[in-house]
């Protein structure tokens, strides 16, 4: 559902937990305003800064040190992504977002509240997030996620056949359906 920018602006009265929850700041490498590769439509994507698992021929790896990149504000992100009506979603990638579920989850929140999708990358697997691991932020992320990529990126099985991943192992995952059943259903492509 398109939701134009006027209205999504007008959706910000916060209450105080969320006004509290969007002056926190995360730390991130980088945004892209409008990817086309991330998910489907036009995506605002968030890179976390910060992944412990440093994996061969990652294509970010200026994101894997967690004392370096930027700190923002969930507002200052939420201010961008509320400023294009063109927007599907948006997308959580890395470094590892579920190290920074906390910050994150009253952005995902908000994006749903205006009828844009939540995707999500991880190294993590879907039955470690919903068991609280990292922590338990996490599991709540994962449940404001419309879709979970997860599994760390595996040069040895990499394929440029693949549609939103970019080795054969990791899985793309509706999380909703997922959560339903009790196992994990992967997103038909
Ligand atoms: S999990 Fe993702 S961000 Fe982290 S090192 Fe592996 S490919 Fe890079």
């Amino acid at each position: 559902m398109d939701i134009p920018k006027t209205d999504r602006v007008s959706t910000a009265i916060k209450t105080a937990d969320e006004a509290q929850a969007f002056d926190e700041t995360v730390r991130i490498a980088g945004t892209v305003d409008d990817s086309i590769v991330d998910g489907p439509g036009i995506r605002f994507t968030i890179f976390a800064q910060g992944c412990k698992r440093k994996c061969p021929g990652c294509h970010n790896p200026q994101s894997h040190d967690f004392s370096a990149g930027t700190d923002v504000t969930i507002e200052q992100l939420w201010q961008r992504i509320a400023a294009n009506p063109l927007l599907s979603g948006i997308t959580f990638s890395g470094g590892e977002p579920f190290e920074q579920a906390a910050g994150l989850t009253a952005l995902a929140q908000r994006a749903r509240d205006v009828g844009l999708s939540v995707w999500a990358y991880s190294g993590y697997f879907y039955d470690e997030l919903i068991v609280g691991i990292p922590s338990p932020e996490a599991t709540r992320l994962l449940e404001l996620c419309d879709v979970l990529v997860d599994g760390a990126y595996i040069q040895d099985q990499r394929s440029l056949e693949l549609k939103w991943r970019g080795s054969t192992n990791q899985r793309v995952i509706d999380v909703a359906a997922s959560w339903k059943l009790g196992f994990v259903v992967e997103l038909a492509q």
